[in-house]
């Protein structure tokens, strides 16, 4: 027995997500007197690995291989598969990101395993079944999920769970899967960037913006904000549609989920669907001048006032601080 948990890099360097899985990982394996194993695929240097040890994961499996660096759902899902079967993990521990989401299906097939994404706590293990919590209903409800499966697969919501550091000492293993050439239905030969902004699933912080911002001419303000704090940017369904900015900024039940530190809400009415989108931020800060908008209900922060007279305020009183 013991806890397979797969790592996420992003150019060779771990993602946020990468600690809080392990983390979470490893306090399953304490419950269950086991021992956390993680998977990282590409290349990621030893240095960089390492840094998993503060969360209490023991062993890492780090698969490498050219035609790797680049993410091939069939190919990953069959190497973390692998990796739980050489590791004779029971549990096997994902982010419930935009890769997690296609894997974890993927892994649970391979795995016979049953499958809960979106996990928000650790669970709770009972004789024969295992309940986990999750989210339902674009974050209205909470479910609680039973597995009975001997192999259980878990993808954990971003943010949904407080990081905590417990210091071991980890081996680094080189892991040589065999995959099938089948497994490379998709060769990715390049990869060109449409934009060197920050890339909006990935950001920490996000400045987005909706209707109240009137027109396309008046997103100078929202784009010297997202500078000032190293942001990226996102929108409302209403202002892509309008074409006052592109599609991949909308966020939302629809459009892009994200989960950032800081989520910075500017004339955005607060609609469920645009909820959906943002609901595991971590922190939510939102500047409207209607006092009764529903999006203050879900805000840490909320500031009641004029979106043209507090964002330059804002990015004025940022710049200050920052010198
Ligand atoms: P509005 O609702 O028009 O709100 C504008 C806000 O700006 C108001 O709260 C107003 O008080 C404030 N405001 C106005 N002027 C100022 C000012 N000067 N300073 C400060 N505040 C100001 N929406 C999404 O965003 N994402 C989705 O994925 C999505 N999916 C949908 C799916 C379906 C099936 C449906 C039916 C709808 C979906 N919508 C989605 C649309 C959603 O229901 C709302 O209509 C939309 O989110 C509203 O956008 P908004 O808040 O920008 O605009």
């Amino acid at each position: 027995m013991s806890v397979l948990v797969y790592i996420e890099n992003t150019e060779g360097l771990l993602k946020k997500s990468a600690f809080e899985v392990a983390s979470y990982a490893s306090q399953i394996a304490n419950l269950q007197q086991t021992q956390a194993v993680a998977i990282s695929i590409g290349d990621v240097a030893d240095t960089e690995l390492q840094k998993l040890e503060n969360y209490g994961i023991s062993k890492v499996l780090t698969v490498t291989n050219d035609n790797l660096k680049s993410f091939i759902n069939q190919a990953y899902a069959s190497i973390i598969a692998a990796g739980a079967q050489k590791e004779g993990a029971d549990i096997v521990v994902l982010s419930n990101s935009f890769s997690g989401k296609g894997l974890a299906p993927r892994i649970a097939t391979k795995l016979e395993a049953g499958l809960v994404s979106g996990a928000i706590s650790i669970p709770t293990f009972n004789a024969d079944s295992t309940e986990v919590k999750r989210t339902a209903f674009s974050s209205k409800a909470i479910a609680t999920v039973t597995i009975t499966s001997p192999i259980k697969v878990i993808t954990l919501s971003p943010n949904a769970f407080e990081v905590e550091e417990h210091k071991v000492s980890a081996q680094i293993e080189n892991f040589v899967p065999e995959i099938a050439t089948t497994d490379f239905n998709t060769i990715v030969k390049e990869i060109v960037r449409a934009t060197d902004k920050i890339s909006l699933p990935e950001a920490e912080i996000v400045v987005s913006a909706g209707r109240g911002l009137k027109g396309p001419e008046n997103w100078g303000m929202i784009e010297e904000l997202a500078d000032v704090l190293g942001a990226a940017t996102a929108c409302s369904k209403p202002v892509s549609d309008a074409g006052w900015r592109p599609h991949a900024e909308h966020v939302g039940q629809t459009g892009i989920v994200v989960s950032p530190n800081l989520y910075i809400a500017i004339g955005i009415s607060g609609a469920i669907q645009h909820l959906a989108g943002v609901s595991s931020s971590k922190t939510i800060v939102v500047i409207n001048k209607d006092p009764e908008a529903p999006f203050f209900k879900v805000a840490d922060y909320g500031i009641v006032g004029d979106a043209f007279v507090v964002v330059p305020q804002l990015i004025a009183a940022l710049k200050t601080y920052k010198g």
